[in-house]
């Protein structure tokens, strides 16, 4: 047992966990000791003879909560804290439900329906209502009923409310009530509750059955909520319920990391608390100990910008620390590039192990170019909440119809997109061309290639013969196209596209967003070269499949604390905290993003956003964003973030950093080089006048690269390219190239500084085209 564990605290924080009795509010800034009180208050009151039984505490993850677990077995030794009641909202309501299901008719073990299974009955219902289930999308419907449910609105009163109702009708679904009743009904026919439900009806539940509140009123005498500026109305006045006879609440939250609101959680929480009760005590805490003077600085100034925070002023002892490094770099890619460059040089220079990394993002699909890069330089990843981009289910459908356009045999492809998007091919169809193909010892597409021959009749026929038409034509386009070119027929034809785009809900954009991201990288690969600086002669279909399918095959493992680089969006890293921080894709449209710029309140919790990625930071912050990258299928051009403008002159050093060279921040040190932002002529330009004659590829050994002096002759290290000097090449010298070994160059071409030569590799595939400025080619 830990006997200080009160002297490692501050004053304030102390005063905290010290109140016992009465209802407690901790309104802090990010890294001040919130959670660190939360853990210790629970310990102190244990200490104090309080009952580990009698303790509920509720986290944002199941992480947070295993954590806390820990952190008190620590300080308490023993083994009392497998006692307390700590999870998430959900996990812990579940455990209280599946001891009173019976109550509301429900079985004790109910089943838990996860989105995808809530979906699918919603679409079930659409169906037999005889809606259209593209109008009534069941996505749509699905985030309505789960709306309607954090605002503690059963179908009842969902179908009765007069501005719901008119809601319904300006969006012409006028039937939603009428599905949410019926999917209602039937999940509670199918014993199962949704992810809603956990907190829907242990509402109800603590309503409807007084002896039920009362038995968990006297249960949880003590109860505690970390992050409490994100809970929703349900949980508010779950807890309200739950605390209502010994209003021993203490609820710890700082309002400027607010960012929920979109989920119906609402900073009316933490400005209502001291209302709700009488004799509130309120603890600030103003001391951060998680992030270096600089870090903090640049918050403390960005959050300046909102109106209405609860005022705080935060300040650390920490020392300075480095400065923030804000880098611009061409495009998306050498984003990710440059973040897997500097990953590698940190661990070098500073010995920082993958586990100090995180990157962090607004959007998921963000993570692709970081995952391929950092795969490249065999630098061990993982992607938190969210699956790894390719194994989405939209990818993986998509890249089905390339892998069945390459090769007709690949079953498993097949049997994915046979029927999606839903061309009337059923299950029964499906089930006898698999026992066709096995009784006649043939592959299941040249049953359907001869499906009429096999007895396939009517629209089923038709049906497949249309199937076998189109993926045809996607093969008949391999030898004429490049890749892009067909993977984009392939979304057109197949409508798939266009289905993702009518899906206005925030998933179905987001599945929307993925596929265009799938293309992107389809379209990059075909125009840049690869890091061998091979030219287009080896751009193909089968290439592509190749290279995202080993990507795919990469483990990821799953212990969360293996020591990986961790890639996650920034709502994921809520609580968290990391040595080096990058926050990626600092653009206008993209951070903050382009469907939160139309009002205050959403601009506002987009800055939120940023506050919370910069404090996550304890020692390094990275800020990086492109001057173009790939979205919708096209380059666009961003802006940089209006947040980038926000932020401290003093505390920032500007750079530069793309094509695989070291180069000088552009702008002489001043700002003004920002507004414009993205005028990619001018760049080249500029770019080809600094490097006549010269290499722009530098050394890959580690030599460190030099301490940065000032914003205008900051270095970014770039490790992985082999000095090269092009001048001297011509043709008949023999050289050796990393992959495919000694060769003999026929031919030189190109401008001075982006020579090309053309070598013959007698082992390594023939005739190849170098590009000298990427390849690690060696004259020897
Ligand atoms: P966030 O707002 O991001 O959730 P927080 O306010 O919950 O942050 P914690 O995560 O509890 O902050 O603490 C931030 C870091 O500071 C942790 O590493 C914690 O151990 C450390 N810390 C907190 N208080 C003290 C203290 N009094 N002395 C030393 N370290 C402390
Ligand atoms: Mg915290």
């Amino acid at each position: 047992m830990k006997e200080n564990y009160l002297d490692e605290l501050n004053e304030r924080q102390r005063e905290a966990v010290t109140h016992i009795n009465g209802p407690l509010m901790i309104v802090a800034g990010a890294g001040s000791g919130k959670t660190k009180v939360l853990t210790t208050r629970i310990a102190h009151l244990m200490r104090n003879g309080v009952d580990a039984f009698n303790i509920l505490s509720l986290t944002f993850t199941n992480k947070a909560a295993r954590e806390m677990k820990e952190r008190v077995e620590k300080i308490l030794g023993g083994s009392e804290a497998r006692n307390l009641y700590i999870g998430t909202f959900h996990s812990v309501f579940a455990r209280l439900l599946r001891a009173e299901a019976h109550r509301l008719g429900y079985p004790n073990d109910f089943t838990i329906y996860d989105a995808d299974d809530a979906k699918s009955v919603v679409k079930t219902i659409v169906n037999e209502l005889n809606l259209d289930d593209k109008h009534y999308k069941p996505n749509f419907v699905y985030n309505r009923i789960s709306a309607a449910k954090n605002s503690l609105m059963g179908p009842e009163e969902y179908q009765l409310d007069h501005l719901v109702q008119q809601e319904d009708m300006r969006a012409n679904r006028p039937l939603i009530g009428k599905i949410y009743d019926m999917y209602a009904k039937r999940c509670f026919k199918n014993g199962a509750m949704d992810f809603d439900d956990l907190l829907f009806k242990m509402y109800v539940l603590l309503k409807s059955f007084p002896e039920v509140l009362h038995k968990y009123q006297h249960k949880f005498k003590y109860i505690m909520i970390d992050e409490y500026q994100d809970t929703n109305p349900a949980q508010y006045e779950i807890i309200k319920l739950l605390g209502a006879v010994n209003e021993n609440i203490c609820v710890v939250g700082d309002d400027a990391q607010s960012i929920y609101s979109f989920r119906g959680a609402t900073i009316q929480n933490i400005l209502q608390f001291e209302k709700d009760y009488d004799d509130v005590k309120v603890v600030k805490l103003e001391q951060n100990y998680r992030s270096t003077k600089s870090i903090l600085s640049v918050a403390n100034e960005v959050i300046a910008h909102n109106k209405g925070q609860i005022e705080k002023n935060l300040w650390t002892d920490n020392t300075e620390g480095d400065t923030i490094k804000l880098v611009r770099t061409m495009t998306d890619n050498e984003e990710g590039k440059f973040v897997a460059d500097t990953i590698a040089e940190q661990k070098l220079r500073n010995h920082y192990e993958n586990r100090d990394f995180v990157i962090l993002y607004r959007t998921n699909a963000q993570s692709r170019a970081f995952e391929e890069c950092l795969r490249r330089k065999a630098i061990p990843y993982r992607i938190f909440g969210g699956l790894s981009f390719y194994q989405r289910k939209e990818i993986k459908d998509f890249v089905a119809y390339l892998r069945v356009t390459m090769n007709t045999r690949d079953e498993e492809a097949l049997k994915r997109i046979i029927n999606y998007p839903v061309r009337g091919i059923g299950k029964t169809t499906l089930e006898k061309t698999i026992v066709l193909a096995n009784e006649h010892n043939i592959t299941m597409w040249e049953v359907l290639e001869r499906a009429r021959e096999f007895g396939f009749k009517g629209g089923t026929v038709e049906a497949i013969e249309a199937f076998v038409v189109m993926i045809k034509s996607f093969q008949a386009m391999l030898t004429t196209h490049n890749a892009y070119d067909v993977a984009v027929v392939v979304g057109k034809s197949t409508n798939i596209v266009k289905e993702l785009f009518n899906d206005k809900t925030t998933e179905g954009l987001a599945r929307y967003e993925n596929v265009q991201e799938l293309l992107n990288s389809i379209k990059e690969f075909t125009e840049t070269p690869d890091e061998e600086g091979e030219l287009l002669d080896n751009k193909t279909m089968g290439t592509y499949l190749q290279q995202i399918t080993l990507l795919t095959d990469a483990d990821q493992g799953n212990d969360e604390d293996s020591n990986v680089v961790k890639l996650m969006t920034i709502h994921a890293a809520k609580g968290l905290e990391f040595p080096v921080v990058f926050t990626v894709g600092l653009e206008e449209t993209l951070f903050p993003s382009g469907m939160s710029i139309n009002t205050r309140e959403e601009l506002e919790e987009e800055r939120r956003l940023f506050y919370v990625a910069i404090t996550r930071a304890k020692a390094r912050l990275w800020l990086t964003h492109a001057n173009s990258r790939y979205r919708f299928g096209n380059l666009v051009q961003n802006e940089p973030s209006r947040f980038l403008e926000e932020m401290p002159e003093k505390f920032i050093d500007r750079s530069y950093a793309g094509g695989g060279s070291v180069r000088n921040a552009f702008g002489s040190g001043s700002t003004s080089g920002w507004g414009g932002g993205g005028n990619m002529g001018n760049m080249f330009d500029r770019m080809q006048k600094k490097t006549p004659g010269q290499p722009v590829s530098q050394p890959s050994s580690p030599k460190p690269a030099p301490r940065p002096t000032s914003a205008a002759t900051t270095h970014v290290p770039t490790p992985g390219f082999a000095p090269d000097d092009p001048a001297e090449m011509e043709p008949g010298m023999q050289v050796e190239h990393q992959k495919f070994g000694f060769g003999t160059i026929t031919a030189m071409e190109g401008a001075p500084n982006n020579r090309i030569a053309t070598v013959v590799f007698p082992k390594g595939g023939g005739e190849k085209k170098i590009m000298l400025n990427y390849a690690k080619l060696r004259i020897v």
